[in-house]
């Protein structure tokens, strides 16, 4: 990852090693249209990272192909649930993806639902769904949240940079509650509360 002004850029291996996912993160002040598959321009993207390290420019020259999305961020939803129906995955909790957890969020709910569900009777599951929502709201508003602090570290909005740099540096005990995290023991702990 390099960190810059207002922008930054993450690539990494994926499929053994056969290819290179990357992702450039600039400004823009031009509104998008909400897409996952607008066509980007190569030699724009390049532009935007021109003086930057040169491994930068050797990666985006053997791109001929990108797409472009606009990020936006959202607060916290104050409830996800009504009566029989409930919200989860970015329908309930939108975030940005500074802390790659949008998916992860979205299995972590699946797997509460399912196992809170599981042991719900027809009757009580508007209770049910109020169980998964408390079970989940608070760990995911803190994600959503944390996405948005980190993206202000990686696009470097700091008076002082050595703030940032330690902020990163003690950033390894929050990682640690986002993947070791088991939500099954706790949603099956909400199921049998509901009786
Ligand atoms: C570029 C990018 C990189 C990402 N990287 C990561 C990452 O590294 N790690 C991570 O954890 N997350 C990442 N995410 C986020 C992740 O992809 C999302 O958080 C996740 O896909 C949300 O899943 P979902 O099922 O809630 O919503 P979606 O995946 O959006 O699924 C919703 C589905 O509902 C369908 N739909 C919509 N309206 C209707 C309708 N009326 N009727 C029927 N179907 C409908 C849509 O077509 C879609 O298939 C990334 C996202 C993007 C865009």
């Amino acid at each position: 990852m390099w960190l810059g002004k207002g922008k930054h850029f993450l690539s990494f291996p994926v499929r053994s090693g056969e290819l290179i996912n990357y992702v450039g993160f600039v400004p823009a002040d031009a509104e998008m249209k909400e897409s996952w598959s607008a066509p980007g321009d190569p030699d724009v993207l390049s532009r935007e990272f021109d003086g930057w390290d040169p491994r930068i420019g050797m990666l985006l020259s053997e791109v001929d192909k990108t797409f472009r999305w606009a990020l936006y961020d959202r607060e916290p939803l104050p409830i996800w649930t009504r009566g029989r129906l409930t919200l989860l995955g970015d329908a309930a909790h939108p975030m940005l993806p500074h802390l790659g957890q949008g998916a992860n969020q979205s299995i972590e709910d699946g797997m509460a639902l399912a196992t809170i569900l599981a042991r719900a009777t027809r009757a009580n599951v508007p209770a049910a769904l109020l169980a998964y929502e408390r079970l989940r709201r608070e760990r995911v508003a803190a994600v959503q949240r944390g996405a948005r602090e980190n993206g202000m570290r990686y696009d470097s909005s700091y008076a002082d940079l050595g703030v940032r740099d330690a902020e990163i540096s003690a950033h390894a005990a929050f990682r640690r509650r986002l993947y070791d995290h088991d939500v099954v023991p706790e949603a099956q702990a909400a199921a049998i509360s509901l009786g």
